[in-house]
């Protein structure tokens, strides 16, 4: 072979030959903004601290020490002095649901009720506050708060006795209504379970107690009244501007379907969009595989060249969530003998529609808990793998809370992403009292291994799973470190073992998350040529203990070099 270069080679050749010279003779085009002084932290591991970045039309254009910024500074250069501060990629989110999230901050919220009085006072106060209602609709209680996370209709009827109430918990998958709601759904003693879903009953008279599983929520909350898509717009509109305020740049809806896709839609190309959005096309558990792909294809090829707006992704629920016993598990919950738990898919199923879908070049986006659902997963991108050859497919795995440790090594091995919420990696009541007990201590080591997952060599992402938890990246990163509640201060973390450093889990909410969604060449890192995406955090979090990083505050958000968030004590100029 010749090692004769072509002609446009040998040019760019010289020129960078040239490089050095040239940059001094030609003067540096000034930048719009220049930010200094901060801990710059890149996310670019060919460069991962620097002290300044400049901004020149929405792109990066310097990223390196404080004297070399000088040269972009003129008469028209914005220049932001950030001493103690820490600047960092804007962060990225995995898997959330910011459309039914902002929906719910219209509601009546329980998220914050830690206690039945909480409970009960919250929703007293919606009540009275809301007289007009016809339906009283509310979310996030906490499984905990209620023996055998079974809350009644009797408890709810004494609340909202004249209206329907339909009451979501805050991991989704159970919701809590009162006599009103299932008289109108029809929903008797009579009643069987759906498939896929259960009635919780009492166990002598056989009735309904009010609390619903999976697809039995469906039977009731088919007779709540629907949004408007002006409900909805706004509520996308709050709910990206709620993830602006915790420095959220880019964003997966793990769950949309037409009317949601149809709200960032409209964002898009009103130029709104104030965050990247993934659409994760929410796949239809009752359709057939033809349709499982003819569906997405279409909604696809209808969404094509939206600014900000990715539609390439679907999403496939394997299971469900092992606090109510509907997570699919390789061996049976401790109490509940002989029952390990349902797929949402039989195998086969599943991994017949990964293929599809896979060939057709969507990306796969599972819920996947237990260790069951986490290996038919692996079994189903192996199959698209041999069915479909290599390519780059990016399957993302999403929440993985309990492993079988022979599993972890297939992450790295099909080039599939660990999508975790490390949130949820702490001892709160959700693990101690209604997790652990039904796995015993020997299984519930490998609960949320984030470690182990890491050092697997595997691709580690964060999300929230918001609005089920904190939207707020900071709480999830401190709980990855000290494996403890954000609130609860120092103390031993709940398996030591799978404790991270903050470079992994920085990486985990910045470049490996823009990886999750292909876009890795545009942003997620500091990076001159990349999309200016950043936050400014009022502290350098290297220099503070792990526990108080939950505390620190993002103070400046910006998308494409443009202020998406301000907080009111930091003034620019
Ligand atoms: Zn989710």
């Amino acid at each position: 072979m010749s090692l004769r270069l072509p002609v446009p080679l040998s040019c760019l050749a010289l020129t960078l030959v040239a490089g050095c010279r040239l940059e001094r003779r030609v003067p540096a085009v000034s930048a719009d903004l220049v930010l200094r002084g901060a801990l710059v932290w890149t996310a670019d591991p060919d460069r991962p601290f620097a002290e300044a970045v400049a901004i020149r039309d929405g792109v990066l254009v310097y990223v390196g020490d404080r004297s070399g910024v000088e040269r972009l500074i003129g008469p028209g250069t914005e220049v932001l002095e950030l001493p103690g501060r820490m600047l960092l990629p804007g962060f990225h989110d995995t898997h959330s649901h910011p459309v039914s999230a902002g929906l719910e901050l219209g509601e009546c919220n329980l998220y914050d009720a830690e206690t039945l009085a909480d409970v009960e006072r919250t929703i007293r106060d919606y009540v009275a506050a809301n007289p007009d209602l016809p339906w009283i609709r509310g979310n996030g209680w906490a499984l905990p708060i209620f023996p055998n996370a079974n809350p009644t209709r009797q408890l709810l009827d004494r609340l909202i006795p004249d209206r329907p109430a339909f009451f979501y918990a805050a991991d989704g998958h159970s919701a809590w209504v009162n006599s009103r709601a299932l008289e109108l759904a029809g929903v008797t003693r009579e009643t069987p379970d759906p498939a896929g879903g259960r009635f919780e009953r009492d166990a002598a008279s056989g009735e309904p107690t009010g609390t619903l599983r999976e697809e039995a929520m469906g039977l009731v909350a088919s007779h709540l009244p629907p949004y408007s898509p002006e409900q909805r717009l706004a509520a996308a509109r709050r709910a990206l501007s709620e993830a602006n305020r915790f420095g959220i740049t880019t964003i997966t809806d793990a769950d949309v379907n037409d009317v949601t896709l149809e709200a960032y839609a409209e964002l898009s190309r009103r130029g709104e969009l104030t965050a990247r959005v993934t659409a994760a096309l929410a796949s239809e558990v009752e359709s057939s595989i033809g349709k499982e792909v003819e569906r997405p294809r279409a909604v696809r090829e209808r969404h094509q060249r939206l600014p900000r707006l990715q539609v390439n992704t679907v999403k496939l629920y394997a299971d469900g969530v092992i606090e109510s016993r509907t997570a699919a598990l390789l061996a049976p919950y401790l109490d509940r003998p002989g029952d390990a738990g349902p797929l949402v898919y039989q195998p086969e199923d599943l991994a017949a529609r990964v293929v599809a879908l896979d060939r057709e070049g969507f990306q796969v986006h599972f819920h996947a808990i237990g260790d069951r659902a986490i290996r038919v997963s692996f079994d189903a991108v192996a199959a698209a793998d041999a069915a479909n050859g290599g390519r780059d497919r990016r399957a993302v795995l999403s929440h993985i809370e309990l492993f079988d440790p022979s599993d972890i090594r297939r992450f790295r091995e099909l080039g599939a992403i660990a999508s975790f919420q490390p949130l949820w990696a702490q001892a709160d009541g959700y693990v101690t009292e209604l997790t652990i007990p039904a796995l015993g201590p020997a299984r519930s080591r490998w609960l949320y291994p984030i470690a182990s997952v890491l050092n697997s060599g595997a691709v580690v992402a964060g999300g929230s799973d918001w609005s089920v938890s904190s939207l707020n990246p900071l709480d999830a990163i401190e709980v990855a470190l000290t494996r403890r509640g954000e609130s609860e201060g120092p103390g031993p973390a709940w398996i030591e073992e799978e404790r991270v450093e903050l470079p992994a889990m920085l990486a985990a909410y910045t470049i490996n998350a823009a990886f999750a969604t292909y876009r890795e060449h545009e942003t997620g890192s500091l990076t001159v040529g990349k999309q200016a995406d950043l936050v400014v955090i009022d502290r350098d979090l290297f220099s503070i203990p792990a526990h108080e990083i939950s505390e620190r505050r993002v103070l400046l958000t910006l998308l494409d070099g443009v202020e998406v968030w301000r907080d009111s004590s930091f003034v620019r100029r």
